[in-house]
This record gives C-alpha cells, structure tokens and sequence, in this order.
C-alpha cells in the first residue's frame, strides 16, 4: 500500500490517497497507469504527483491509442535516473517505451512530441532507450515548496 499526494492544481490543495500496487494511480482512467507503474523500482514509501501530470497521462496515453509500457516515473534523487531527474523527483516525469522496438520508441517519441500535451519531451539523441516526457513545474509553486520541503526533511 502506497502513500500517495496528489497536488491539486484546480485547488491549490494536496490530496492524500491510499492505494496498492496494482491499483490505478489517483486520476488515471482505464488503468492505464498502475501504482507500480508509477514507482518503478523507487521503494519509496510516499509517492507525489500533480493532478495535471495525471490528466496529460490520459490524453498522451489516448492521443498515442495504445499501450505505454512505463519504465518509472517517480524517483528519488539516490535511486538513479538519468539527467532530468528533479523532474522524476517531483513525480512529473515518465521514463516509457524501455522495451519497444527502436521503430515503436520513434512512433511513441513523435506522438508525445506533437501531442502538445507535455512541457518538455526530451530529444532522441539523449534518450536512446526511452522516451522522456514531462509536465515540469515554476520553481515558484507551492507544489515545489511543499516537494521541497519534504526533501529536506528526508535530507536530515
Ligand atoms: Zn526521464
């Protein structure tokens, strides 16, 4: 069982869920997105994401038409990854398309590209085994300060 937040970016409220592994993650539709999905290897006890990071996941996952296998999104700092990880930190990040073709990875690249759904889908040349896709945040939000927070606390 999973602790998960859920920043709510319609109410500027974090949400508390309680879900196991192979439940949906909060907001997916379908069960496209399953907790342990989510997590990957990370064995971290609480995980977070935004309420819009979810809703891109359901319009990416239904532009594209079919399944996305999903390597990890949500990682710590020390569980690895790769350069864009504070995003993965924040739990706005997917790492998918791991075990795809070369030519199913492209199909699923261009899609997440023209989709015009995420804020940065990193380029090919530096994701030679998956794709990257991300909905990143102002440094600004009270998301950030409150993932900030929690890092510190975790730091100590
Ligand atoms: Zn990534």
């Amino acid at each position: 069982m999973a602790k998960i937040l859920v920043f709510n970016n319609d109410t500027d409220r974090m949400e508390t869920y309680y879900r196991g592994e192979s439940e949906p993650m909060p907001y997916n539709t379908n069960g496209t997105l399953r907790v342990r999905e989510f997590r990957g290897s990370s064995n971290s006890s609480t995980l977070w994401t935004t309420k819009r990071t979810m809703q891109s996941w359901n319009s990416q996952r239904y532009i594209y038409g079919s399944g996305i296998p999903v390597g990890f999104a949500f990682k710590r700092p020390w569980e690895g990854g790769h350069g864009t990880q504070s995003q993965h930190y924040a739990g706005v990040a997917f790492d998918v398309g791991q075990r795809l073709s070369s030519a199913q990875r492209t199909r699923l690249w261009n899609s997440a590209n023209n989709s015009g759904v995420w804020s940065y889908v990193e380029p090919i040349s530096l994701t030679p085994t998956w794709v990257h896709f991300d909905k990143r945040f102002r440094n600004s939000s009270l998301f950030q300060w409150r993932i900030s927070t929690i890092k510190k606390r975790k730091f100590k």
